[in-house]
């Protein structure tokens, strides 16, 4: 039997008290705290802690004017930019729920997510709120609201500055259930199937912001003079390098997505970090910005350190203000892990694991000096939150060192997906969430995740984890990046194929590459086809899109 729950850094509780308040009360108390210190920018422009906050609050009054509060869904169809935190916290302090949207959605994706949540409104961006416009017969929402419009005025909508002018900057009295009223409805599946919207009340989103930032900086949650939550810094600076207040960071993770919208948006505010917006990964610029604005973390999905690994001016600015250094949303290479620990030695590298499901986050590697990392796992739970590893077919614990499925349960668990009865049943079982990872414990505790359940592939009846070969691959000199999928064979199954990015300057073939893996693996594993490509496909979250790859499979010779 083995149900592992977390444990405490040092000088921090087991369990976390979660203040109940509405997510609105994180940029509110992060406003009183911070007030003139940066909070967001964007090229030459730039927004305070409390000019983001009064911002927030004349958005909200501007909804409530035009009937928008409780109950009510706003879609944000939106890229990250200096509006974007004006219009999410300002939807969350109307009391009306957020609905992040990716602004490149394909038309029929977006209608279908757009009906399918009911937004009442949508706030859209120039560049691409004539998609909306495109479908406004198709889905609900009666209004549009656009930030920086763009050629011809679209009769239908309304600028985003004029929409709150001459509004109160102060905050509206709504009165939410934190535990029942819902702050997020976020779509997830769109790598791997139908998008389901998952329902997160502003408890989940309070108590995984609070847990994330707690775990971050050595801190516990607190009210300010006003109830609004704060966090306090309890453990020292020789253990916890990220400080309150202090951090600067440069931000490329999608606010549409729950690791932008925890840890980049949500969290940077409560630990009062100054989050610099880039609207496009330039990875040269962004080594310039990192050294020019002393940024004291590195954060994002494993593509974008792929990205900077392989830029060389990464390996040659003075980056000595980074101290932490954090991966999440998908598996970082062993590979990776060593790279980025030669490059900045003495820096916390921390790797965090979690779903849309669970607001965001659910294990974590130690973000302390003296905390023990292992390569090759994300960590054990975060505060208050319970994993356990299961068969299939079965809902017993499994021991360490046995492979089954992530189950997790914790405050930040989602009440459900929107209108899918059935999925969510079959998703929360006894109350605890299935999350389709296939992972492994080590009797210490510690995580790894193997692989996704889905991407899976079966040779003669026998499981092949790609990312055991896309490990050995990514070892190899003259290896770049690497992802393995499957190619039907009505004989055995599916057969592992190999997609590689190349790395500049080695000399490599495909066949000594096949046959450097192959030694090291079980037969039934080995790989039978390589081809280089110039990129594999990730999405926005920086997820390798492995249904894009398989489209990418040539005819069989
Ligand atoms: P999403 O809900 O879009 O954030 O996707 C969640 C999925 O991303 C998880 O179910 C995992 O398959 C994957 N994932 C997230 N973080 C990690 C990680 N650190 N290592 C491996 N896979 C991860």
């Amino acid at each position: 039997m083995a149900i592992t729950a977390s444990t405490p850094p040092p000088g921090l509780p087991r369990s976390l008290d979660y203040p109940e308040v509405p997510v609105g009360s994180i940029l509110a108390g992060a406003a009183a705290r911070y007030g003139d210190r940066t909070a967001f920018a964007l090229g030459d422009e730039s927004r305070t802690f409390a000019e983001t906050y009064a911002a927030a609050c004349r958005f909200a009054n501007a909804l409530r004017a035009h009937g928008i509060g409780r109950g009510d869904v706003v879609a944000l169809h939106l890229p990250n930019c200096l509006d974007y935190p004006v219009a999410y916290h300002g939807v969350l302090l109307a009391g009306a729920t957020f609905s992040p949207a990716n602004p490149l959605l394909p038309p029929n994706d977006l209608a279908f997510q757009l009906a399918d949540c009911a937004a009442t409104a949508v706030v859209t961006y120039g560049p691409v709120a004539a998609a909306v416009a495109a479908i406004a017969d198709r889905i609900p929402a009666r209004l549009r609201i656009v930030v920086s419009p763009q050629g011809e005025p679209d009769p239908g909508s309304v600028e985003f500055g004029e929409f709150s002018a001459g509004q109160p900057a102060t905050r509206p009295d709504v009165e939410i259930d934190v535990h029942r009223d819902l702050a997020h409805l976020a779509y997830t599946g769109g790598t791997t199937g139908r998008s389901k919207g998952v329902e997160l009340t502003h408890h989940n989103v309070v108590a995984n912001t609070v847990q994330h930032g707690c775990a971050q900086s050595g801190a516990l949650p607190a009210f300010d003079a006003n109830g609004d939550v704060v966090l306090d810094q309890i453990g020292g600076e020789d253990e916890w390098p990220g400080r309150l207040g202090t951090g600067v960071t440069i931000n490329l993770t999608p606010w549409f997505h729950a690791m932008g919208v925890i840890a980049g948006l949500n969290a940077a505010l409560l630990g009062g970090t100054t989050v610099v917006l880039h609207s496009r990964f330039d990875p040269e610029a962004y080594v310039a910005d990192a050294e020019r604005l002393k940024v004291t973390s590195l954060g994002g999905a494993p593509a974008l350190f792929a990205a900077l690994l392989a830029t060389p001016s990464f390996h040659t600015a003075d980056l000595s203000s980074v101290h932490g250094i954090g991966s999440g949303a998908a598996p970082m290479s062993h590979e990776m892990i060593r790279a980025l620990r030669e490059r900045f030695p003495g820096v916390v590298v921390v790797e965090g694991y979690g779903l849309t499901e669970m607001t965001m986050g659910a294990v974590v590697s130690p973000a302390h000096r003296s905390g023990v990392r292992k390569v090759g796992s994300v960590g054990r739970p975060i505060f208050d939150t319970e994993l356990k590893l299961v068969a299939e077919g079965s809902e017993e614990p499994l021991p360490p060192g046995q492979e089954g499925e992530v189950c997790l349960r914790g405050p930040q668990m989602m009440r459900g997906y929107h209108d899918r009865p059935e999925e969510t049943a079959a998703t929360l079982v006894d109350g605890w969430l299935h999350t389709g990872d296939i992972g492994v414990l080590d009797p210490d505790g510690y995580l790894s995740i193997v692989d996704r359940k889905k991407d899976m592939l079966l040779y003669k009846g026998y499981n092949v984890f790609p990312r055991e070969l896309e490990e050995l691959l990514s070892a190899l000199p003259g290896v770049l990046s690497a992802a393995v999928v499957g190619r039907p064979n009505d004989e055995v199954g599916e057969l592992p194929v190999a997609f590689v990015v190349r790395r500049p300057g080695v000399e490599v073939d495909a066949a000594q590459l096949i046959a450097a893996v192959n030694e090291q693996v079980l037969p039934y594993k080995r790989l039978r086809e390589l081809h280089f490509v110039d990129e594999i496909p990730v999405s926005a979250a920086g997820k390798v899109l492995k249904r894009e790859l398989r489209k990418q499979l040539p005819e069989p010779a």
